[in-house]
């Protein structure tokens, strides 16, 4: 399967998908590396949780073991600063804290999906990705909705 992707085939991949999960806009990221906005995107939807998995190395699943971690603290920020606006009842703090805690939470969600589907990845029998993948569900328990959608996509896999 070739691909065709100015991201996926960029020498800074790594550092780009880096700036991704930490919530960089698109064309700052774009301009950066030289990228288009919309290749920027199109990578952050299609690509970027498929990407973080599709390692055969050891080194690569680690790295991607880390991508995980790192867009779970994110959510966990996002949350504590949310129960602090909620008790100030600062609602505008509050609500721009559940919309990064949401981007988080899907890109979680992709990425667990992609790991499941990678199915040559051994990183999926390791108790790391099985602790990792409990805590992911975890989180989700606010968000019905997110938990159910998982739920399901990991069922159909199995
Ligand atoms: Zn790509």
């Amino acid at each position: 399967m070739p691909r065709k992707c100015s991201v996926c085939v960029h020498p800074k991949q790594g550092l780009i998908d880096k700036a991704i999960v930490a919530g960089e806009s698109y064309r700052d990221i774009a301009g950066r590396y030289g990228l288009s906005r919309s290749a920027v995107e199109r990578h952050a939807n299609g690509h970027l949780p498929t990407t973080l998995v599709e390692a055969e190395e050891a080194k690569e699943a680690v790295r991607a073991g880390d991508l995980l971690n790192e867009v779970n603290s994110l959510k966990d920020r996002a949350l504590t600063i949310l129960d602090t606006a909620e008790k100030a009842e600062d609602w505008r703090t509050a609500l721009g804290c559940i919309k990064e805690a949401r981007g988080s939470i899907e890109l979680l969600a992709k990425m667990i999906v992609a790991l499941q589907t990678s199915a040559e990845v051994d990183v999926l029998r390791s108790p790391e990705w099985l602790e990792l993948r409990q805590r992911i569900i975890t989180a989700l328990q606010p968000y019905p909705e997110a938990k159910e959608a998982l739920v399901r996509a990991l069922d159909e896999r199995n």
